[in-house]
C-alpha cells in the first residue's frame, strides 16, 4: 500500500456538496489532467525572479533563461531515451499539436499512406484525415488492437506506408498496445511509427530505443498536464530530417534571415517552435520527470495496477455494473470504464460528484469512434443522433488513477457505487433533472 500522496499538491482540498455537506474532494480523472506536484510548483516560484525572454536578450536572466531551455531537451530525451543525433526535441502546446505538426511535415502527396487504429483519441486521427489516404487497424470486441490486421495492412501496402500512428495506452479502455512489437513490423515494412504517449508516460516511462534496433520508436508525443506539471507545454520527438517544408506555425523565432521575398529558416528545433517559448512550462515538465525518475517509474506502475486491480475485482462483485475493455490483463494502465445498468453515463457520474466529491470523467472521452465499437452502437443509431442532437449520447463513466490515489479513497468509491446499485431508481429520479451550479453567475 505505498503513499505517493505527499509528492502531489491540492489532495486535502474540502469541497462544498449540494447538500451543503462539505467533503475532501477525490479525483479520479487523472487520465484528463493530473494535479500538479508540490515540488513543480516549487520550482516555479523558485525561478520566477529569475526568468527572461528566451533566445532574445543578452541581459543575464536572458541568457540564463535561453541555456536552462536548451539544457533541458537533454533531461526530456534521458527520460525517454530519444537519440539526440539524429532526433529532435521540439516543445509545442500539447500531443494534440504535436501531432498536427507531424502531419503538416509527412504530408507529401495525398497517395500517403497512413495507418491508424481504431482506438485512437481524436487528437490522433484527426489530423491526418484530409491529407492522407487514412485506414484504420481494427480491433477486437474487447478493444485491443488486432495486430494481424495491422500486418495484412502493411502487407497489402507494401512500401506505401508512411507512417503506422498509434497510441501507447488507450484513454478509454487503459489497454496498452505492444509498442515495440508494433515498430518492429512497421520497420519490417519500410514504414515508421509514431507513438501517441500522452497516457503510457506518466503511468510507466518509455524507452524510445530498446536493445533491438528494429524496435525503436521513430516519433513521441506527449503532454506535461497528464505528468504533474501544469498545463501549456508538450513534447514531440521526430527524426531531424522529416523538417524539409516550412514550418506549420512560422513567425518570431522560427527564422535566420528575412527579407521581403526571402526566408531562410532557423535550425531545428527552432524553427518549430514559433514565438516566445514557455520556459515555465519546461521548467515544470523537467522539475515533473526529476519527481517521476526519484519515485521510480516500476513503483508508480505497480502502485497504480494494484489499485486497479482492487477497484475491477471489486467492480465484478456488484450486479448491475457493466465493464469494458480486457479486464482480465495486467498490460494496461490504470484506467477503468463502467456503467450502471439502467443510469445513463452522466447521471452516475453526477451522483458520484453530487454524493461523495468524487471527480470522474464520463461519455466518449474524444475517442468517440472507439466507444461506437465498444458499445456496438450501430451507424443507424449514429445517423439518427446526427439529426436529432436530443438523442442520448453512448459513453461509459471513466475512472482513472493517478500515483497519489489510495485504497481507501477506492474503498469510498465502491461503498458510494454499491449505495447507488442498491437504490438505483431513487438516485436515478432524484439527479435525472438535477444540475448543480457550484458558480452560480
Ligand atoms: N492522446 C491521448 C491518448 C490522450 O489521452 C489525450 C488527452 N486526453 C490526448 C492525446 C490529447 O492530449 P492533449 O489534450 O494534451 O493535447
Amino acid at each position: 500500500n505505498a503513499d505517493f500522496r505527499g509528492f502531489v499538491s491540492g489532495l486535502n482540498t474540502t469541497i462544498p456538496l449540494p447538500s451543503g455537506r462539505y467533503t475532501t474532494a477525490i479525483n479520479f480523472d487523472n487520465a484528463a489532467t493530473t494535479p500538479a506536484f508540490n515540488y513543480v510548483l516549487h520550482e516555479i516560484i523558485r525561478f520566477a525572479p529569475w526568468y527572461s525572454s528566451v533566445h532574445r536578450g543578452t541581459g543575464f536572466k536572458s541568457q540564463f533563461s535561453s541555456s536552462l531551455y536548451e539544457n533541458s531537451r537533454r533531461v526530456v530525451a534521458d527520460f525517454v531515451n530519444a537519440d539526440l543525433t539524429n532526433s529532435t526535441v521540439i516543445y509545442l502546446k500539447n500531443t494534440t499539436e504535436a501531432i498536427n505538426k507531424v502531419s503538416h511535415h509527412l504530408c507529401n502527396s495525398p497517395e500517403d499512406i497512413i495507418l491508424s487504429t481504431y482506438m485512437e483519441h481524436h487528437s490522433n486521427d484527426l489530423p491526418w484525415r484530409g491529407r492522407f489516404q487514412l485506414e484504420y487497424i481494427s480491433i477486437d470486441p474487447k478493444g485491443r488492437l488486432d495486430l494481424k490486421d495491422l500486418k495484412a495492412k502493411l502487407e497489402k501496402y507494401n512500401g506505401r506506408v508512411r507512417l503506422v500512428a498509434v497510441t501507447g495506452a488507450s484513454n478509454v479502455t487503459g489497454a496498452v498496445n505492444p509498442i515495440h512489437t508494433i515498430a518492429s513490423l512497421c520497420h519490417n515494412y519500410g514504414s515508421r511509427i509514431l507513438v501517441d504517449g500522452a497516457q503510457l508516460i506518466p503511468h510507466g516511462g518509455f524507452n524510445m530505443r530498446p536493445h533491438d534496433s528494429e524496435e525503436h520508436i521513430d516519433f513521441l508525443v506527449f503532454s506535461a498536464h497528464k505528468m504533474y506539471a501544469p498545463f501549456g507545454i508538450g513534447v514531440l520527438v521526430a527524426p531531424k530530417e522529416v523538417f524539409e517544408k516550412s514550418p506549420d506555425i512560422v513567425g518570431g523565432g522560427t527564422v535566420d534571415l528575412v527579407t521581403h521575398d526571402y526566408i531562410k529558416w532557423a535550425q531545428l528545433p527552432q524553427r518549430e517552435e514559433a514565438g516566445t517559448p514557455n520556459l515555465m512550462g519546461v521548467i515544470a515538465l523537467i522539475s515533473s520527470i526529476r519527481v517521476l525518475k526519484t519515485i521510480g517509474m516500476n513503483k508508480i506502475s505497480a502502485h497504480e495496477l494494484s489499485l486497479t486491480g482492487f477497484l475491477i475485482n471489486e467492480l465484478k462483485k456488484i450486479e448491475g455494473i457493466e465493464l469494458y475493455g480486457d479486464t482480465e490483463s495486467n498490460n494496461r494502465v490504470a484506467i477503468i470504464p463502467f456503467n450502471i445498468t439502467g443510469i445513463p453515463h452522466d447521471i452516475t457520474a453526477k451522483i458520484l460528484s453530487y454524493e461523495g466529491g468524487i471527480a470522474v470523467r464520463n461519455g466518449c472521452f474524444c475517442a468517440q469512434p472507439y466507444v461506437q465499437r465498444l458499445l456496438n452502437i450501430t451507424p443507424e443509431y449514429i445517423e439518427e443522433r446526427i439529426n436529432d442532437p436530443s438523442l442520448p449520447h453512448p459513453g461509459f463513466v471513466r475512472i482513472s488513477f493517478g500515483l497519489y490515489n489510495t485504497y481507501q479513497e477506492v474503498a469510498v468509491l465502491i461503498d458510494i457505487l454499491k449505495k447507488i446499485v442498491k437504490d438505483k431508481d431513487y438516485y436515478y429520479k432524484l439527479y435525472k433533472n438535477f444540475d448543480y451550479d457550484y458558480f452560480p453567475k
